[in-house]
C-alpha cells in the first residue's frame, strides 16, 4: 500500500483529514507554513487577552460530536462547551435591539411580540429548514464531492423547487417585519451570495442557528484546534510548522515529493488543505487544471476587515455575539457582491467572549472582536483600516449609548493583505463557515488516488 501521506496546511480541514488517514493506517505528516497551527482559526494573545483570529461562532455541535465519535472520543474529552443565552443580539438602531434566545419556543415568543401571528409561521419555516438540515448535513456533506450526481437523490428531487426559489423570497412569504426578515436572512450572507441569490434550500442554516443554537468552547474556538491537534498527535500524525510548501514535484504524472525551505519531503500521496488556487500554483504549469481566467471569473465568499480590541473595563449593553444591523443591509450586501467596493455605512459583527468566558480576558477588562464583511481583494492600507476603526467605534458608542473610545487599551487589525500573506489566500477570501469540517479536501487526485 502507498503509505506515506503529506498534507499541506494545518487548518480544520487538514487536521480532520490527518486524523482519518492516520486511523486508516497511513503515515501522515502535516507541513504548515505558519508558526502556529490552526490556519484561519489561529489565536492571538496580547497583554493577558486571548482573541480568536478567525471563527468565533460555534454552530452545528452535532458535526463536532460526530467527528470526535469517529475516533471513540467525545467533545467533552477535549473542551468544555457552553450553550449561549442569548445566542446573539442584533442592533437595528440606538437602544433598539433584538436578542435571540437559546431555544425555539422563546425565539417564537420574541417573533410573536414583534409581529403577531409570526410564531406559527416561524415554526412552519423551521420544520422545512429542519428537513433540509437532515438531508444536507447528515447526508450530502459527507459525500466525497466527486460528481454532481451525489447531490441528486430522491430527497433532493422532491426539494427541486427550493433550488429555484431563493432565501429572500422564501423568508418574505413567511415574515413581514423587516427586522425579523433580516434575522432570518443573515446566516446565508457568509456563503458567498446575497440572500436573493441563495437557493431556499440553504435555510438549513436557519435550523443550525435557531434550533441547534450558538455555543462557546471555553478558551475560544482555538480550543477546537488544540483538541484536533491532540487527537491527531495521539493517532501518530507528525505536524511540522514553519514549513511552507514551495513546490509540488511530479514524475511521470505522479506526485513524488514537495519542496520546503528545509528540503524535499517524499510522499506517496499528497493532500492539500491550503486554498485550491494556491495549491494549483505549486504544481508545474502544465499540470494545472484551471487557468487564471477561470479563477478570475469565480465568485468567492466575502473577505473581512477585523479588529481585536482590549478594553480597560467591561462594556455594557452588548452580548457575547452582537450584530450591528443599524444601517441598510442590502446596500452593504451590494458592495460585497455587485459593486465590490468599501461600504459607506458598514454593517458589522462583534464578539465579546469575556461575557461568557473570563479565561480569555484579564480581571475587570473586556476584549472585543469586530468583523466587517467585505468584497474580496479590495485595496487595503493602514489609512483605510483606521478610517473604518473610527466609524465602528463611533457607531458602537452611539448605538449602545456609552463611551467606548477612552477605554481602548490597544487594537490590532487584520485584512486583505494579511489573508494573502498568512494563508496564500486568493483574493483574500476568508472562507465560508459551514464548510468548516466538510470543505472538500483538495486532493491532487489527478496524480494519485487513495485506494
Ligand atoms: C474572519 C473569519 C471569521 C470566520 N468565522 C467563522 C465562524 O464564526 N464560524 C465558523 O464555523 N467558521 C468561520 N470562519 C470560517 C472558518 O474559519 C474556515 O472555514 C476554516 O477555518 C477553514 O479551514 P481550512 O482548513 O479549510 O483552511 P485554513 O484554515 O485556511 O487552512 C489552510 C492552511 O494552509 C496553510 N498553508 C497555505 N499555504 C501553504 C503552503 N504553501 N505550505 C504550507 N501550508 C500552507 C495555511 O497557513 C493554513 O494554515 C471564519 C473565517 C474567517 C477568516
Amino acid at each position: 500500500m502507498s503509505n506515506k501521506i503529506v498534507i499541506i496546511g494545518s487548518g480544520f480541514s487538514a487536521l480532520s483529514a490527518s486524523c482519518y488517514l492516520a486511523k486508516a493506517g497511513y503515515q501522515v505528516t502535516i507541513l504548515e507554513k505558519n508558526k502556529q497551527s490552526g490556519g484561519r482559526a489561529r489565536q492571538l494573545k496580547r497583554d493577558g487577552f486571548t482573541f480568536d483570529i478567525g471563527p468565533t461562532f460555534y454552530w452545528m455541535p452535532d458535526v463536532f460530536e460526530k467527528f470526535f465519535s469517529d475516533f471513540g472520543k467525545k467533545v467533552s474529552d477535549y473542551y468544555v462547551l457552553e450553550k449561549l443565552n442569548p445566542a446573539y443580539e442584533v442592533y437595528f438602531g440606538v437602544n433598539d435591539s433584538i436578542s435571540i434566545a437559546d431555544n425555539l419556543e422563546d425565539i417564537k415568543d420574541t417573533f410573536e411580540k414583534i409581529e403577531p401571528g409570526s410564531a406559527k409561521k416561524l415554526q412552519k419555516f423551521m420544520d422545512g429548514a429542519g428537513s433540509n438540515y437532515d438531508i444536507a448535513i447528515k447526508d450530502l456533506v459527507y459525500k466525497p464531492g466527486k460528481s454532481i450526481f451525489e447531490i441528486i437523490t430522491i430527497q433532493t428531487a422532491f426539494k427541486l423547487n427550493q433550488f429555484i426559489d431563493n432565501i429572500k423570497s422564501q423568508v418574505a412569504r413567511y415574515i413581514k417585519n423587516d427586522k425579523l426578515r433580516k434575522i432570518l436572512e443573515f446566516p446565508v450572507l457568509f456563503l458567498g451570495a446575497k440572500p436573493e441569490k441563495t437557493p431556499a434550500f440553504y435555510n438549513f442554516m436557519n435550523y443550525a442557528d435557531l434550533q441547534l443554537g450558538t455555543w462557546h468552547p471555553h478558551g475560544g474556538m482555538y480550543a477546537v484546534v488544540e483538541a484536533m491537534i491532540d487527537l491527531a498527535t495521539e493517532l501518530g500524525v507528525k505536524i511540522i510548522t514553519e514549513s511552507p510548501v514551495l513546490k509540488i514535484n511530479i514524475e511521470k504524472d505522479q506526485v513524488i515529493s514537495v519542496t520546503t525551505p528545509q528540503g524535499d519531503t517524499a510522499c506517496d500521496i499528497l493532500l492539500s488543505g491550503a486554498d485550491y488556487h494556491h495549491t494549483e500554483r505549486l504544481l508545474p504549469k502544465s499540470s494545472r487544471q484551471y487557468s487564471d481566467s477561470y479563477w478570475n471569473k469565480k465568485t468567492f465568499a466575502p473577505s473581512a476587515l477585523l479588529f481585536y480590541i482590549g478594553f480597560d473595563k467591561e462594556i455594557k449593553n452588548v452580548s457575547h455575539h452582537t450584530l450591528f444591523f443599524d444601517t441598510d443591509f442590502s446596500n452593504h450586501a451590494r458592495t460585497i457582491y455587485d459593486t465590490k467596493e468599501w461600504p459607506e455605512k458598514p454593517l458589522f459583527y462583534s464578539s465579546f467572549p469575556g461575557k461568557t468566558d473570563r479565561s480569555v480576558v484579564p480581571e475587570g477588562k473586556e476584549s472585543g472582536i469586530i468583523l466587517i464583511p467585505l468584497a474580496p481583494d479590495l485595496e487595503d492600507s493602514q489609512q483605510i483600516r483606521d478610517k473604518y476603526f473610527n466609524i465602528i467605534i463611533d457607531r458602537m458608542e452611539k448605538t449602545t449609548d456609552q463611551k467606548i473610545r477612552p477605554h481602548i487599551l490597544f487594537h490590532e487589525s487584520y485584512c486583505v493583505n494579511d489573508f494573502k500573506s498568512d494563508y496564500n489566500s486568493y483574493k483574500a477570501m476568508p472562507m465560508d463557515w459551514p464548510t468548516l469540517f466538510f470543505r472538500r479536501i483538495y486532493c491532487v487526485q489527478d496524480y494519485k488516488a487513495i485506494n
